[in-house]
């Protein structure tokens, strides 16, 4: 499918995160609904990993002065979302400098947005009933935009916001969706996703459960992890300590997701006192793995798997393979639940 700006009839804001914007569209020529991702121009411009970007680059101090950085965007948290006026932008220096050194900053730009473009091929190949498919990605200006299966009932951290914890039935459905689509990103496309958390799986009326989100391009993912925008607060302790990312950090990000949905609420955040970043960070590293409230009532089953998932020592922390041999998950195939009246239940 050949994907332009024309063809796309813009139709509701859907929301935005750290990365991008995401938008409703029609696709004119073969009327289907899809979901548009633009990435913000900045988080892939302005990061100091670009400006580490050389083949026989100007050194990086005359890159960041050439086009400043825009601290707004990349210390951006949850609670300043698409919300503040941006400040002033400093002056741009870039006229005083040589035409040809611009050009060749110019052409590095291009240059990482056609490696991002060319590394999001495989999508194409990515067909996994727990997966987000994708219909195509396209440049316009500065933005890269990507187009994806539009689900209508919208992501899981919205559902629980609205109606409170998730069932316990069908949370076993949920978590089994998100492991199958890990393993598979995982075994048929060695991807790791790097950014499993509520938002990132979706629902549609149908009742299906889906992933989206994971890190498709090593240039992206460069480009956004020495900025704000790249860390989270599900991330496993050895990621916050500095540690390669490995598939058993997002099986910490699974336990931490998983609980945050049968709690209600995100697990380390006491109800009215939500932690700055630098502290929850902090927290992670140095307290006790969180647990579920013993008084809670919640199966023993699931207080098992996720203590397989919320282990510190990322060597004794579980793979996703593990997980699919514990007995929440393997009794997670045959139980009988309507997600469909469920999903339902929750459409706008
Ligand atoms: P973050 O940037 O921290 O990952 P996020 O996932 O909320 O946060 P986006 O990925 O930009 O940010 O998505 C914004 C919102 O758009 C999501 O919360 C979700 O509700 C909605 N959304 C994203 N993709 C789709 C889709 N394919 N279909 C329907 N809604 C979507
Ligand atoms: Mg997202």
């Amino acid at each position: 499918l050949d994907l332009r700006t024309e063809d796309l009839e813009t139709l509701e804001e859907l929301g935005a995160g750290n990365g991008g914007t995401v938008t409703k569209v029609m696709h004119i020529p073969t009327k289907t609904i899809m979901a548009k991702k633009t990435i913000y121009p900045q988080s892939l411009l302005d990061s100091p990993a670009f400006a580490r970007i050389s083949l026989n680059a100007p050194d990086p101090a005359t890159v960041d002065q050439g086009f400043p950085s825009r601290p707004e965007k990349s210390v951006s948290m949850p609670a300043s979302k698409g919300a503040s006026a941006p400040p002033k932008q400093p002056e741009r220096v870039a006229t005083q400098r040589p035409a040809r050194q611009r050009n060749q900053q110019l052409d590095q730009r291009l240059m990482v947005r056609r490696q991002i473009m060319r590394e999001m091929q495989f999508l194409h190949d990515c067909n996994s009933e727990h997966i987000v498919s994708f219909y195509g990605a396209f440049m316009n200006g500065g933005d890269i935009s990507m187009c994806m299966e539009y689900m209508d009932v919208g992501s899981l951290d919205k559902i629980y916001k609205e109606s409170g914890p998730i069932p316990m039935n069908v949370l076993k459905k949920i978590a089994y969706a998100i492991v199958d689509g890990l393993i598979y990103l995982y075994d048929s496309h060695r991807i790791i996703h790097r950014d499993l958390k509520p938002c990132n799986v979706l629902v549609n009326s149908a009742g299906q459960i889906k992933i989206c989100d994971f890190g498709v391009s090593g240039r992206l993912i460069d480009s956004v992890a020495n900025t704000f925008v790249g860390t989270s607060s599900y991330m496993s302790p050895e990621r916050i300590l500095g540690s390669p990312y490995s598939v058993k950090s997002d099986v910490w990000s699974i336990g931490i997701t998983l609980m945050e949905l049968a709690l209600g609420r995100f697990p380390f955040a006491p109800e009215n006192k939500p932690l700055a970043i630098f502290e929850l960070l902090q927290h992670i590293v140095n307290e006790p793995e969180p647990t579920l409230p013993k008084q809670g009532n919640y199966p023993e089953d699931l207080h098992n798997i996720l203590a397989l998932c919320l282990v510190k020592d990322v060597n004794k922390r579980a793979t996703p393979a593990d997980l699919m041999k514990t007995p929440y998950l393997l009794s997670a195939m045959s139980l009988k639940v309507d997600l469909e009246h469920w999903a339902k239940s929750h459409l706008k």
